[in-house]
């Protein structure tokens, strides 16, 4: 099947055992990737009236059939279970380079149900997956997670994503750290993995997706990649990132602050992009084959230190952050995105 790996790894943690399903064509054709995957799984899957935070739920990460090609844009994994904040579906997406690295390892979907018994992390490696033990990396946060596994597993290549305290300990909106710096938020599926005592899922592969007119493709994602950059469509967000939103949420009327009370903010000529590039912004980052390259990276020394490890905040955390706090410090507001990360 082109554009698909053509199988679904099911990881039970109750049981301890892993095993490999053929993902058919026409699941691929009714439910395409992504969050059509999820929700199918979930649907069919999922009884009535679970606990989000029993081991009765399962957490799948899917990719769609872009991943793993040169297609702008298309970098994304799609996790989704039933959530713990609102008792309905929950589904987040994240960027960067884990989802082409997953759908390298051979896999289009990733199940994964039960409980451990005590804390553990996915290795998924060329068709190999290994459930490890991860007592050690509990309480720890998303960068020392990250580290401690990237030695233990002997290569700087695999991509991790992990939860920090805040999903280990049930918080009903923890997010999924990708990388340190793409993050799964919104609905608490970093509080499912930490039901599991799932801390990190980690992932290394060198699969090649099957593209079926390949040199068409390659035609069309060069124009693409042209077209971004140069038709000026893209022009503010290659320039501000997210950063673009926040003076016309201002503007509109529809920026959230003080605590959603007031939808315009005193402050926001201290936090939009132009001030956010002038007072943090050190370098751009992107994810897999995507040319706009709008993830920012900042850092500051003082009155904070922000690390440019964890990417910069995206126009969310700075409303989040910095609007809806009555905030108009550009240092304090990455420093407190740098905590939520490391914390998930
Ligand atoms: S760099 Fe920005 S625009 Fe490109 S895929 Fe990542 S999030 Fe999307």
């Amino acid at each position: 099947m082109y554009g698909y790996m053509g199988k679904i790894l099911r990881v039970d943690l109750s049981e301890k055992t892993t095993s490999i399903e053929s993902l058919d064509e026409k699941m691929a054709r009714m439910y395409i990737g992504g969050r059509g995957f999820g929700a199918k799984v979930l649907f069919d899957e999922l009884p009535k009236g679970i606990d989000p935070l029993s081991e009765d739920n399962k957490l799948v990460f899917s990719t769609g059939p872009f991943v793993g090609t040169l297609i702008p844009g298309s970098s994304r994994c799609v996790v989704m279970a039933k959530s713990p904040l609102t008792g309905l579906l929950g589904d987040t997406d994240f960027g960067g380079y884990f989802p082409r690295e997953m759908k390298s390892t051979g896999f289009d979907v990733i199940i994964i149900e039960g409980k451990a018994e005590r804390p553990v992390y996915l290795w998924i490696h060329e068709g190999d997956v290994e459930i490890k033990d991860a007592a050690h990396l509990w309480g720890k946060v998303a960068s020392a997670t990250q580290e401690k596994i990237l030695q233990e597993v002997k290569d700087n290549k695999a991509k991790v994503v992990c939860i920090g305290p805040g999903g280990e300990n049930l918080v009903r909106y923890a997010c999924i750290i990708s990388e340190l710096r793409y993050v799964g938020g919104r609905l608490g599926l970093g509080a499912v993995m930490g039901s599991k005592n799932l801390k990190a899922v980690v992932v290394r592969g060198e699969k090649k997706v099957a593209i079926a007119r390949e040199k068409e493709l390659d035609t069309l994602i060069k124009a693409l990649n042209y077209d971004l950059v140069n038709d000026g469509s893209c022009e503010s967000l290659i320039e501000y990132g997210t950063w673009n939103t926040t003076a016309p949420a201002q503007v509109t009327g529809i920026l959230p602050t003080k605590n959603f009370q007031r939808t315009s903010f005193e402050g926001t000529d201290k936090i939009d992009g132009e001030a956010m590039v002038e007072k943090i912004l050190v370098g751009r980052r992107t994810c897999y084959a995507c040319p706009i390259r709008c993830r920012r990276v900042v850092e500051a020394e003082t009155p904070y230190k922000v690390s440019p490890e964890y990417g910069g905040p995206q126009y969310e955390a700075v409303a989040s952050l910095g609007s809806l706090c009555l905030n108009d410090d550009p240092v304090a507001i990455a420093k407190a995105n740098e905590l939520c990360n490391e914390y998930s």
